[in-house]
This record gives C-alpha cells, structure tokens and sequence, in this order.
C-alpha cells in the first residue's frame, strides 16, 4: 500500500516538475536561475497544500516565491494546485521546494532571502521538542543569516502557547517586532491577508488567528557569535 501511494504521488510529481526547484549545487543568491529575472525573494517554510503560496504569487506578481514543504507527498497536492491555478496567476513566480527547514542554508544564500513567511507550524508542545519549533532561536539564526538586510519574517498561527513561546524567544534575543496581533482577521494587518488552508480550517470553527512580523537588528549575528 505504502508503495503503491509513494509511486503514484511521484507519478503525480512528475508533470509538475517544471514547479520544482532541485538542490542546487551552491546556494541560491538571487531570483535569476529559476525564474529568468532578478526580484524580490520570498520563502514560505511549510507551505502545507500551497493556497498561501498560490494566493500570494497571485497577489504579487513583482515578487517571486519558493514554498518549502519537507513532506513530499504534501508537496504534490501544493504543486498540482499551483498547476491548476496557472493560468491565475499574471507571472511565472512561483516555485516549490522539498525539504527541511533545518537545510535551508544549503538552499539559499546569505543575504539572499527579503522575506520569510512561517504559517501554521507545527506546534511542537512538549518542552524536550522546543527545539523543533521554526521560532526556536536556532531556527531564528538560520533566517538572520539568510536575510538580506532589513529582511522580515512573517509569523502566524492559531496556536497560542506557540505564539507565546515565539514572543519570548524575541524578546530574549533583544528583537522588538514590527507588529504583534493575537487577532489577525479584526486587525490592520489583515489587509491583503491570504489565508492558508490551515487558517481557513481554524477561523471558520471561530478560532483567533495570532500574527507578528519582525526583522532582526543589524548587529544580530555579530553580538550572537
Ligand atoms: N502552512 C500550511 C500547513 C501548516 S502544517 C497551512 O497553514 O495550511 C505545517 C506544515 O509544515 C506541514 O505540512 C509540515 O510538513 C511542514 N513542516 C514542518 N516542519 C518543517 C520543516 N522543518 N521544514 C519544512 N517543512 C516543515
């Protein structure tokens, strides 16, 4: 069975290549090699089945998006929605990734990424796992490096212990966020608010949605190491 579901989902795969962006053998810098242009570089981390990705490189034409998913078989379902969608979207600006976030910096550059979107991570709730949270600060040191200057990360959830835990890994790490809500859909901030499948789930049970974006200092990896 398991067999079975792997070949069919890389059949599936397969005639979404084109969507795919291989390993590279030296570190992405810019927009150039996948998309023919240089612009500006966004990254989603957990794309899940890709409406985010989909709606935001509907939105922002200007902008090209990766969305990096490490469960393959996920990937797909983001990557043949992306296919089905194409003829939505006003440019050729997005492309998909499979793999893990703690690689990222075998994927990009430094300086290379202007903005970092994590939506709907996995929670991680028992203390031994904190590591694995992509606000843990090892995580957050990995984004610094990939950030160019002035870089944002943007943050969103439903799950408040992880919102909370997120807060004070900033607030340890001496970052001051551009904004913090802990209820996305009735703030400013909702303007232009692509929702994710996750989000969409949540809200509609009535669920508040958290959201913060911040940038890190320019000193950041200098006063860290
Ligand atoms: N962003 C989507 C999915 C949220 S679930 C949404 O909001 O609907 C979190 C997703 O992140 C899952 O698909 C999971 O496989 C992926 N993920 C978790 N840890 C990851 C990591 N370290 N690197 C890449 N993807 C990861």
């Amino acid at each position: 069975m398991r067999m079975r579901k792997k070949k069919h989902g890389e059949e599936r795969l397969s005639r979404c290549t084109h969507l795919l962006v291989e390993k590279p053998e030296t570190p992405i810098t810019d927009t150039e090699k996948d998309f023919g242009r240089v612009a500006p570089l966004h990254l989603e981390i957990g794309c899940g089945k890709g409406n985010f990705a989909c709606g935001m490189a509907e939105m922002y034409p200007d902008v090209c998006f990766y969305a990096m998913e490490r469960v393959r078989d996920v990937m797909v379902l983001a990557a043949e929605k992306a296919e089905e969608r194409r003829e939505s979207r006003p440019a050729d600006n997005l492309r998909f990734i499979v793999g893990d976030a703690g690689n990222l910096d075998e994927w990009f550059a430094e300086g290379s990424v202007d903005t970092i979107y994590l939506n709907f991570s996995d929670p991680w709730p028992k203390k031994g796992y904190a590591k694995r949270r992509l606000t843990h600060r090892r995580f957050l040191a990995l984004y610094a490096k990939l950030l160019r200057e002035d870089g944002v990360v943007r943050f969103k959830t439903d799950n408040r212990p992880l919102f909370d835990f997120t807060l004070l890994e900033l607030s340890d790490l001496g970052i001051t966020p551009d904004f913090v809500t802990f209820d996305l859909h009735n703030s400013p901030y909702n303007e232009r608010n692509v929702m994710t499948e996750y989000e969409q789930n949540f809200s509609s049970q009535g669920v508040p949605i958290n959201c913060l974006q911040f940038r890190f200092p320019k000193n950041f990896l200098k006063e860290d190491s």
